[in-house]
């Protein structure tokens, strides 16, 4: 098997020309409270305020700016019940291109009428007797769409690469950085931007607990595939890393770090009352882990990406209760 050459920063300041002007240059908040508590000065740089509720939408708006004009005509495909789902409805909106996303029968009511609110088809499938990929490998052979895959695809990351882009603009160069991982998409575009442009920068995924693939594909060298795993930290249930997320991130990132629902439930509670917004709980992932690891950032110039801002109001009511 070849290995195609990996994305480089050039990218990611390619992705940032793309998708200037459309996608929100978001704002980077601090907490004097969490300062005072731990020592450290923290920034966050907060995705739960970009379009769609995610950073997901970097990525996609840049990988559809990439399509020829037959890719336009023809559209796009995306198999997603979450985030990225949304990002590709609404880019594909914007860009004026059909697209059609695959989503599993008992995916949330939310989320399909926001799919479709943004114009996008959806085609349901059975998630217990059906393979997602294999739907939308055959429509776009039969229809001649272009698939879009959530993470691996080197548009994908380098468009989430933005994001610490302009942290890095904002706040100059940082001790550390704490970024959410499901697929790599977003670490790996963050590890281009900050081997960029702090590359002293000590840069942590973080993964739920329940999940922690990419820590043991991190530590062994080779990408590890899990069953789907159980946790509040819905972006983040991927079963393994891909291929050219992992090549990054094993060569940039400096570790792979867990949190548990309840340390990502705490997190959540702090940005509601001290912050005055709302992080969904796999855009938390960030600060719990650095709250984990507090001894070690007294005196530091922390970076935290808060990933996406997507929970239903009963749901955050019911998982604060407890
Ligand atoms: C998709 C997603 C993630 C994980 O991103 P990857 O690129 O798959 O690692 C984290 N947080 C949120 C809110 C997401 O939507």
């Amino acid at each position: 098997m070849t290995t195609p050459s990996l994305p480089t920063y050039a990218d990611v300041e390619a992705a940032a020309s793309r998708i200037a002007g459309v996608a929100h240059r978001t704002p980077v908040l601090t907490s004097s409270t969490l300062d005072a508590l731990t020592g450290a000065e923290f920034f966050f740089k907060c995705e739960n305020f970009q379009r769609m509720g995610a950073f997901k939408f970097r990525g996609a708006f840049n990988a559809l700016s990439k399509f020829s004009a037959e890719q336009r005509k023809a559209g796009v495909v995306a198999f997603s019940s979450g985030n990225h789902a949304q990002g590709i409805a609404l880019s594909a909106q914007l860009l004026n291109i059909p697209a059609t996303i695959v989503m599993p029968h008992d995916a949330p009511a939310a989320k399909v009428a926001a799919t479709k609110g943004y114009g996008a088809q959806v085609v349901v499938y059975d998630r217990y007797k059906e393979d997602r990929e294999a739907i939308g490998r055959r429509l776009a052979e039969e229809n001649g769409l272009t698939l879009i895959p959530p993470y691996d695809h080197p548009d994908i990351l380098s468009g989430q690469g933005t994001a610490a882009r302009e942290l890095f603009e904002e706040t100059g160069a940082l001790d550390h950085l704490f970024v959410p991982l499901g697929g790599g998409g977003l670490l790996s575009g963050t590890a281009l931007a900050t081997r960029a442009l702090a590359p002293q920068c000590v840069l942590h995924g973080v993964e739920p607990e329940a999940g922690n693939d990419g820590q043991r594909s991190f530590r062994t060298g080779e990408i590890v595939h899990i069953d789907t795993p159980v946790t509040i930290a819905d972006g983040a249930q991927t079963q393994h890393l891909g291929h050219i997320t992992f090549g990054i991130i094993k060569r940039d990132v400096n570790d792979i770090l867990t949190a548990s629902d309840a340390d990502l439930v705490g997190a959540m509670k702090f940005f509601a009352t001290r912050m005055k917004m709302l992080a969904e709980p796999t855009g938390c992932l960030g600060l719990a882990a650095a709250l984990n690891l507090r001894e070690q950032l007294a005196g530091k110039r922390v970076g935290v990406i808060i990933s996406g801002g997507n929970i239903d109001l009963e749901r955050f009511c019911s998982l604060a209760a407890v």
